[in-house]
């Protein structure tokens, strides 16, 4: 099958992922594309109709196409790894779902957007990681990680571990979770992420771009649909 897509993991849970996805998912669509969302699994909300939720923010995202559960078919509440939180109310994640899903989701859209819980190596379900699903889909790949201290360390140890798996990287993506406080210390936050993406994409050799607190799609200088074909 040929999907044109990207697989965004994180390099942890909570350093941006949904953010920068749902911001790759305005930008391939305010440049014409059909997009399509999917989130294999998530935990955290009781509902995927909860406008918080991951899988509500990526369906608006992508233009509100279908319906929040389409984008995500299994969602457990309690916000720990979804294997557990699926154990938490007897029940399980489908192993084989996670993956008849991403099928579905190649026919809604030109570019799927795959964002995965927590960091790649996460448990998804009992026996798949997300690195695991990362091979399957055969996407290419976006890491995220928090543009913060210790991005480049998370980042290339993560790099490494994917590439020596067999998979593509795309791109690094260092996202601004807070917006620019007062106590940042001497030298800002952002100063510290330019540098960090410099550095990155020299020992990496693909493009690194940093999202700002708050933005709604990614700044120019990335053709992410042709990151997306391949
Ligand atoms: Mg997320």
């Amino acid at each position: 099958m040929a999907a044109a897509g990207l697989f965004l993991a994180g390099t942890d849970t909570d350093v941006g992922k949904t953010r920068v996805a749902a911001a790759i998912l305005r930008t391939l669509r305010s440049a014409g594309s059909l997009v399509a969302a999917y989130k294999p699994v998530a935990s955290g909300f009781a509902s995927v109709d909860d406008e918080r939720s991951d899988a509500w923010v990526l369906w608006d995202a992508a233009g509100r196409r279908g319906t929040p559960q389409d984008v995500c078919p299994q969602s457990f509440s309690a916000a720990i790894a979804p294997p557990s939180s699926a154990r938490a109310e007897g029940r399980h994640v489908d192993e084989r779902l996670l993956r008849s899903g991403f099928v579905t989701r190649l026919t809604a859209g030109d570019v799927v957007v795959v964002e995965a819980a927590g960091g790649l190596f996460s448990p998804m379900a009992d026996e798949t990681l997300g690195i695991d699903l990362a091979r399957d889909f055969s996407l290419p790949l976006v890491v995220v990680d928090a543009a913060r201290l210790g991005a480049i360390g998370r980042t290339l140890g993560i790099v490494r571990a994917a590439r020596s798996e067999g998979l593509h990287l795309a791109a690094v993506v260092l996202s601004h979770t807070t917006p620019p406080g007062d106590d940042d210390g001497p030298v800002s936050p952002r100063t510290i992420a330019r540098e960090a993406a410099a550095e990155i994409g020299r020992r990496t050799g693909v493009p690194v771009t940093i999202l700002d607190h708050g933005a709604e799609r990614m700044p120019p200088g990335i053709d992410w649909l042709a990151l997306a074909t391949g």
